[in-house]
C-alpha cells in the first residue's frame, strides 16, 4: 500500500553516513542532485567532505539497477528479473529450512538501515523465517558501550544529553575518539568549549587531529585505558574530589570500586600505560575540580576484549564525580554508524525485541507478539552475536543461508579472511545493496535497493534524537526499497496475511510503506526502554527531532536522562569494580608491534560507498601503514615504501606513512580498503565476554619491507 513517490525539487534531510546525522538540503537540478548544508542542532550548518559529496552515488555508474543471480553453469553473476531472483531466494530458503531446520537461515543487518528497516528486518527474521539467527554489524561498533551503559544506568542511549552540552563542559575528556576526522562538524562544539575557557583532554595512542587540539593529550599504550581510568579515580579519591552526596543519594556499589582502584597507584599505571604520573594528575585535577565535566568514549576504548569493563571504568569515574544527570556534565558514548543507535533498539540484535526489550523476557515477548499478530511461543529465542554467527557457517549447527542487508562483512568483520572463507561455504548468500560491495560480489543473489535520497524513514542519531529522512525522488527503474524487498519475501514465504484479507483479520503484516512500519514500531516499542510511542513524523518535523523516551503524543520528549533517577529497579546507578587485564594477544618476538585500526576523514566504514566517490578517492586514495620514524629506521623503511604487515591471522600490504604522532611500539592502519590492503585481514576475533565485541583495536603484528 505505498503511495507512489514523486520527485520533488528540494527536500530537507540528513547525511547518509555517520551518527551525527548532519542536516542537509538536497536539490534536484537537471544535471545532478546538489547537497547544501542545513542548520540543524547537531551540525549547525556544517558538513564534512563525505556529506558534501554524498549525492554522487545516486547516479553513479556502479549503481545496481537490476537483480543479479549466480548462473549455475558458469558460476558468474548475471542480470535477472525480480521474479527469478526472489524465487531463487524463497525456493532455497524453504528447501534449506525443511531439510535443516529454521535456524539454518540467518539474517545480518546494518547500523545504517533506517529504524523502519531495522524493525522490519527483526520481525521478518522472527516471524517470516522464524529463525533465531539475526544480528547486525553494530555489534562491531558500539556494543561494549551499550552493555556498560545498561549495566550502570539501566539504559543505553549514546549521549544521554543533547550534543550542545559539550560546549558547556568546563572539562571534556575524549577517550579513543577522533572526532576531527570521523565527525568534523562536532569540532565546532570543542572550539566553543575552548573559547569559554574549557579544558579538553584526549586519551589516544595516536596524536590524532583531535588530540592535537587538546589542552592535554594522554598517549597510553593500546589496551591500557582501563588502568588509566582507574588511576584517575584513585587520584580523585586521594585528593577528596569525590561527590559524596551524589554517591550516597544516587548510586550503589561505590565501596567495592573504592577498594579496587586503591591498587592503581599512578606510578604503577605510568609503568603499564606509559602515561606520566604528572599527566594523570593533571587530568584527574581538571576533571575533579571542574564545575561541569563530560566524559565521552568511542571505539578506541570500546573495541577490546575488555571493552565493556573499560567503558565501565570511565562510568565509575563519572559517577564518583557526580556527573551523570547534571546539565553540562555526564558520561556518553559517541556512536559511529548513521543509525547505530536506532539500529540497536528495534530488534535486529540477536538478543533483543523492539523497544530495546530483551528477547528472553516473557512480558516483552507477549507484548511484541501481540503487535505482530503471532503467539509468543512462536517467537524464537536469542541467537548468536554477529561474529559468532558468521564464524559458525560451515559447522553442523551453523547457518547454510545468509541474507545480508546494508553490511559488508568481507571488509568490516575482524579476521576477515576467515569470514570470507566462511561465506564461501554457504549454500545461499543473498545481499541487498545498491552497489556491488565485496560481500555482494560473493553472493548467489544480489538485490538492488534504494538509496537514502529515494525513500522516507527515520534515523536515531548519537543523541537518541529521532530524525526524518525524506525522499527527493523515487528509486530508479529496477530498484526496490529494502522494505519492499522484505515485504515481498515475507509474502512469498507465506508469512503474511493475504492482501485481500479484511482489515481486522489476524496475522502478521509486512507493509512496505515506511510510515505504516513506523506506526507499528511505535506500538511495539510502547512501554519499552526506547519508547517511541509518542514520536510522530509530524512532531519530528515541528520539533527538530524528538529524543526518546517519548511515551505519548501529548507528552514531552526526553533530551536529558537521569536528572532525578536512573531507570534501574531502585532508581540508582551501579558502580561495578573492574580490573585491568592484558589484551587477548600481546606482542612477542615474532609479532613485536601493536596494530591499532581506525578511520580517515574522507572514507566511511568498509568504503563500499566512499571509495566510489571521485573527490573522496582523490583525498584518500589508498590504505597506508602509519609508523613512527624511529621504528621505520629500525626496519629500514622510508616514507612511501610498500610494507607487508603480518599477524597470526593474515597479511596486508600498504605504503608506509611516517609520522611522529604515533608511539614507536604501535602502528596504525585504516580499515576502509579491501583486497591486499584490507586491515581486517590482521585483526583479532577474540570477543568481549559480555558484549561479544571483537578486539579490533589491538593485535600483534610484524612489519617488513615488501
Ligand atoms: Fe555526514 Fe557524519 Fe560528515 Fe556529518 S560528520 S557530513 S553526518 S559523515
Amino acid at each position: 500500500g505505498t503511495a507512489p513517490l514523486t520527485s520533488v525539487a528540494e527536500v530537507d534531510t540528513h547525511c547518509p553516513y555517520c551518527a551525527l546525522q548532519c542536516g542537509m538540503t538536497l536539490r534536484a537540478t537537471p544535471e545532478r542532485v546538489e547537497v547544501r548544508p542545513r542548520q540543524f542542532p547537531t551540525n549547525r550548518g556544517g558538513l564534512c567532505q563525505k556529506g558534501w559529496t554524498a549525492a554522487e552515488l545516486l547516479d553513479h555508474p556502479d549503481r545496481l539497477t537490476t537483480p543479479l543471480v549466480r548462473d549455475r553453469p558458469t558460476g558468474q553473476l548475471r542480470p535477472a528479473s525480480w521474479d527469478e531472483a526472489l524465487d531463487r531466494v524463497t525456493d532455497s530458503v524453504t528447501a534449506l529450512q525443511a531439510a535443516h531446520g529454521r535456524d539454518s537461515v540467518a539474517v545480518f543487518g546494518g547500523g545504517g538501515l533506517t529504524n523502519e528497516k531495522a524493525y522490519a528486518l527483526g520481525k521478518f527474521a522472527r516471524v517470516a523465517l522464524r529463525t533465531r539467527q539475526i544480528d547486525y554489524n553494530g555489534r562491531f561498533c558500539m556494543s561494549s558501550a551499550a552493555a556498560a551503559g545498561n549495566r550502570a544506568f539501566g539504559v543505553d542511549r549514546g549521549l544521554p544529553f543533547p550534543l550542545a552540552d559539550l560546549a558547556r563542559a568546563d572539562t571534556l575528556l575524549l577517550v579513543g575518539a577522533n572526532v576531527a576526522e570521523t565527525m568534523p562538524p562536532l569540532v565546532r562544539y570543542l572550539v566553543e568549549q575552548k573559547q569559554r575557557g574549557g579544558t579538553l583532554i584526549v586519551i589516544d595512542p595516536r596524536a590524532t587531529a583531535t588530540a592535537r587540539q587538546a589542552t592535554l593529550h594522554l598517549q597510553p599504550m593500546p589496551g591500557t585505558d582501563l588502568a588509566v581510568a582507574n588511576a584517575l579515580l584513585h587520584i580523585a579519591l586521594a585528593e577528596g574530589w569525590i561527590d559524596r552526596e551524589y554517591v550516597e543519594d544516587r548510586t550503589a556499589g561505590f565501596d567495592a570500586v573504592r577498594r579496587s582502584v586503591a591498587g592503581y597507584w599512578p606510578a604503577q599505571v605510568e609503568r603499564l600505560s606509559g602515561v606520566p604520573v604528572a599527566d594523570l594528575e593533571a587530568a584527574a585535577r581538571a576533571l575533579g575540580t571542574a564545575g561541569t565535566a563530560i566524559i565521552l568514549t568511542a571505539r578506541g576504548a570500546e573495541q577490546h576484549t575488555k571493552g565493556v569493563d573499560t567503558v565501565t571504568a570511565f562510568i565509575n569515574l563519572a559517577l564518583a564525580l557526580g556527573l551523570p544527570g547534571r546539565p553540562g556534565s555526564g558520561y556518553g558514548c559517541l556512536t559511529g554508524q548513521g543509525n547505530g543507535q536506532g539500529g540497536r533498539e528495534h530488534g535486529q540484535k540477536a538478543d533483543q525485541l523492539p523497544g530495546y526489550r530483551r528477547i528472553d523476557d516473557p512480558a516483552a515477548r507477549a507484548h511484541v507478539a501481540g503487535v505482530w499478530g503471532v503467539r509468543p511461543d512462536d517467537l524464537p529465542g536469542p541467537g548468536l552475536s554477529a561474529y559468532e554467527l558468521l564464524d559458525s557457517i560451515g559447522s553442523p549447527e551453523g547457518p547454510r543461508a545468509l541474507l545480508v542487508f546494508g553490511s559488508n562483512p568481507v571488509v568490516s568483520a575482524p579476521r576477515a579472511g576467515r569470514i570470507q572463507r566462511r561465506l564461501a561455504d554457504l549454500d545461499l548468500l543473498v545481499v541487498a545493496d545498491f552497489v556491488l560491495s565485496e560481500t555482494a560480489a560473493m553472493a548467489d543473489v544480489v538485490l538492488p535497493t534504494a538509496q537514502w535520497a529515494e525513500e522516507d524513514g527515520t534515523m536515531t542519531n548519537l543523541e537518541g534524537r529521532v530524525l526524518r529522512r525524506r525522499a527527493l525522488r523515487p528509486p530508479p527503474t529496477g530498484v526496490r526499497t529494502d522494505l519492499a524487498v522484505i515485504a515481498e519475501l515475507a509474502r512469498r514465504l507465506g508469512a503474511t496475511r493475504p492482501v485481500d484479507a479484511d482489515a481486522d483479520a489476524d496475522g502478521p503484516r509486512f507493509p512496505d510503506d515506511p510510515r505504516l512500519v513506523f506506526d507499528e514500531l511505535r506500538r511495539a516499542s510502547a512501554g519499552g526502554i526506547a519508547d517511541y510511542a509518542g514520536v510522530t513524523w509530524e512532531r519530528i518535523d515541528a520539533e527538530n527531532g524528538l529524543f526518546w523516551p517519548c511515551p505519548a503524543p501529548e507528552r514531552p520528549d526526553t533530551p536529558r536522562l537521569f536528572t532525578a533517577t536512573f531507570p534501574t529497579l531502585d532508581g540508582r546507578a551501579r558502580f561495578v569494580p573492574v580490573e585491568h587485564r592484558p589484551a587477548a594477544e600481546e606482542v612477542c618476538p615474532d609479532y613485536p608491534l601493536y596494530l591499532t585500526t581506525g578511520r580517515v576523514l574522507a572514507q566511511y566504514q568498509s568504503g563500499a560507498q566512499t571509495r566510489r566517490i571521485a573527490p573522496l578517492r582523490t583525498a584518500a586514495p589508498n590504505a597506508f601503514l602509519e609508523l613512527h620514524p624511529d621504528l621505520a629506521q629500525r626496519l629500514g623503511v622510508v616514507d612511501g615504501d610498500e610494507v607487508r604487515i603480518s599477524s597470526r591471522r593474515g597479511e596486508m600490504r600498504a605504503p608506509a606513512r611516517l609520522s611522529d604522532t604515533i608511539r614507536a611500539d604501535t602502528v596504525f592502519a585504516p580499515f576502509h580498503w579491501a583486497g591486499a590492503a584490507r586491515a581486517n585481514s590482521l585483526t583479532n576475533d577474540a570477543l568481549d565476554p559480555t558484549s561479544r565485541m571483537p578486539e579490533f583495536k589491538i593485535c600483534a603484528v610484524r612489519v617488513e619491507r615488501a
